[in-house]
């Protein structure tokens, strides 16, 4: 799925030649639909337990005492999803579905929203790298400092000459993250313009679902094609062997889930994690916890 996924770096990357519907690399079932949806939400189960297991040696490594001290990228390793999408693209249900099914002690989760008064007063990714998750977690960015490419571009809140200057930018910041042991999953949830207007419609027609919806979405959505741009540029001139985009056709949620379970497993699987050796005698810890006797009494008590 890394391969099959990951966009073409350049210029813009040709976002309408992806269908959102499509399901790129799921096993053909010859089933019918909904056949491959339950299969793929199992799937999406199996493929969470396995996170779950990569979790835990990843946060086990970080928390092991030093023995030798780590020197190079292990030392520091930590998983970083991103996750990009237009409004209602998905980007909570991924979390949800996806990251949910790893252990919450070991995740660190961020949302970025417009910056605040004391983020604008530094540069845009200030806030970004206060947010890093530390070696050990598997960190999940619901919106990024990709935004300050994508609305700070569409919205013009800033001169494009600045916006510009951030491609090359993010380059440097995520490849020095990268060699700080910083593993990145970049991924843009592909939605199209009719399934958005779908859920958009959704949360306005369900009273449960009004705190879900932000006047302002419309006005994103009237300027689709100027987001599309933005995104194809910034997907293009950010890919980059340490941190890959990988486009995600998102109208199915139930592929969309199987698709980032995939993309993660994959990553972790190119770690190579295990589990740390022990730092102490085990046979020994073992005959001395054998020989333990019982509380020892205080008082006669
Ligand atoms: P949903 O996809 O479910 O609508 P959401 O991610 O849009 O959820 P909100 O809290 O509704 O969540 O919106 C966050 C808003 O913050 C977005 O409109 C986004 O464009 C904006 N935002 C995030 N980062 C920046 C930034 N650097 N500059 C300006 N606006 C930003
Ligand atoms: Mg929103």
């Amino acid at each position: 799925m890394r391969e099959l996924l990951r966009v073409a770096s350049g210029d813009a990357v040709d976002l309408a030649a992806v269908d959102p519907r499509s399901t790129p690399g799921l096993p053909d079932r010859q089933v019918t639909g909904e056949d491959r949806k339950a299969w793929a939400r199992t799937q999406v189960e199996l493929l969470g337990a396995g996170l779950g297991r990569h979790q835990e040696m990843l946060f086990a490594s970080a928390k092991a005492p030093a023995g030798p001290a780590p020197s190079g990228p292990a030392a520091g390793r930590r998983v970083l999803l991103v996750l990009q999408a237009m409004d209602s693209g998905g980007k909570d249900g991924t979390i949800k579905r996806v990251a949910g099914a790893m252990n919450p002690l070991g995740l660190h989760i961020r949302s970025f929203g417009p910056p605040t008064k004391r983020e604008l007063a530094h540069d845009f990714l200030w806030r970004i790298r206060r947010a890093l998750p530390a070696a050990g977690y598997v960190g999940v960015f619901n919106r990024s400092h990709y935004e300050d490419v994508l609305v700070a571009r569409v919205e013009s809140l800033v001169p494009e000459a600045t916006w510009r200057a951030r491609y090359d930018q993010i380059n440097a910041f995520e490849r020095e993250l990268a060699d700080d042991g910083l593993t990145l999953v970049k991924v843009m949830l592909h939605i199209s313009h009719e399934e958005q207007g779908k859920r958009l419609l959704a949360r306005l027609d369900d009273p449960r679902k009004h705190w879900k919806y932000n006047p302002g979405d419309v006005d994103a959505r009237a300027r689709w094609n100027d987001y599309q741009a933005a995104y194809a540029e910034a997907l293009g001139r950010c890919d980059t062997d340490a941190a890959p985009w990988f486009l995600v056709p998102a109208d199915r949620k139930w592929y969309r889930d199987w698709a980032v379970a995939h993309l993660l497993r994959e990553t972790f699987d190119t770690l190579g994690l295990g589990y740390p050796a022990a730092t102490f005698d085990v046979r020994r810890e073992r005959e001395r916890l054998l020989g333990t006797r019982g509380p020892v009494k205080v008082n006669g008590r």
